[in-house]
């Protein structure tokens, strides 16, 4: 199976338009073990489209419940049941999971009923087993070892989650703000994935947008991170790869791959991947 991230969600926000990358999702697969990271819309056929049958899917791990991140995780576990999944899902991430899961359930009842009864697959509802992760726990996913960092995405609570198995660590970094304790956090790993905005292009991204007002600048401004900064944090922790995703802008063709370039070069020199939908990062 070999050890790497797929990057199947690489834009930050919920938004989708013509041309438009995914909203936030991943795939990891370490020392044998596969860990669904977030569930944005477009999870499902990224998982596909990298190969995984849904039936397998064991483990899900969710940063913070804004929508971008698991708007489509009842979609996910619902179309892994009518892909043939007959064996217990772990989800692990904030409280309000398990909430959001009971109303997906309650919303989807006509259908969920009609096929236990009509085509006699398994109880779905039992399937899934909710985990609620606090600031600083370590927990194990078969044979990988989580741990979970309170990051600063105000208001919204939010984690890191630092993953090692087989030798290997990859960090992500979720949604957050410039967070120099993710530094300690990701000390050495293989590979950082970090959240990343583009300063100078977020006046053109809010008049794209056209219905919010200062506050929405305001919140890229106090709950998320520069590129620069998430490439000093990656220099600070000596990680072997950066990779930047949840990228803000992601649609604006004034902000490609050189621009993002432009925006590290200063502090990081090292191996980078600027994210893509479907790009996989061997580790
Ligand atoms: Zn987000
Ligand atoms: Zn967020």
């Amino acid at each position: 199976m070999g050890d790497f991230v797929a990057l199947l969600g690489t834009k930050g926000g919920p938004a989708i338009r013509p041309g438009s990358t995914n909203p936030t999702s991943s795939l990891l697969s370490l020392a044998g073990q596969r860990v669904v990271v977030d569930c944005g819309l477009g999870v499902t056929r990224g998982l596909v489209d990298q190969g995984m049958q849904l039936k397998d899917i064991d483990q899900i791990v969710i940063t913070h419940l804004h929508s971008d991140h698991y708007l489509e995780l009842g979609p996910l576990l619902h179309t892994a049941w009518t892909a043939g999944l007959k064996t217990p899902v772990d989800v692990w991430g904030p409280e309000g999971l398990a909430d959001y899961w009971g109303h997906f359930l309650a919303s989807m009842r006509f259908d969920i009923d009609i096929r236990l009864a009509d085509e006699g697959r398994p109880d779905l509802e039992s399937l899934i087993r909710f985990h609620v992760v606090t600031p600083g726990e370590a927990f194990r996913l078969g044979p990988l070892s989580v741990t979970a960092l309170a990051v600063e995405h105000p208001p919204v609570p939010a984690f890191a989650y630092r993953f090692e198995g087989g030798g290997k660590v990859v960090v992500f970094s979720g949604d957050t703000a410039h967070f120099p304790p993710l530094a300690d956090f990701a000390k050495g790993a293989d590979l950082l994935i970090h959240e990343a905005m583009l300063g100078e292009a977020l006046p053109a991204l809010m008049a794209r947008i056209g219905n919010g007002d200062d506050r929405l600048m305001k919140h890229w401004l106090r709950a998320h991170t520069l590129a620069a900064d998430a490439a000093r944090i990656a220099t600070a922790a000596g990680v072997k790869a950066l990779a930047l995703h949840h990228l803000i802008p992601s649609d604006d063709p004034a902000y490609g791959e050189a621009e993002w370039r432009t925006g590290i070069r200063d502090e990081w020199q090292g191996p980078f991947h600027l994210g893509r939908d479907g790009l996989r990062i061997d580790v």
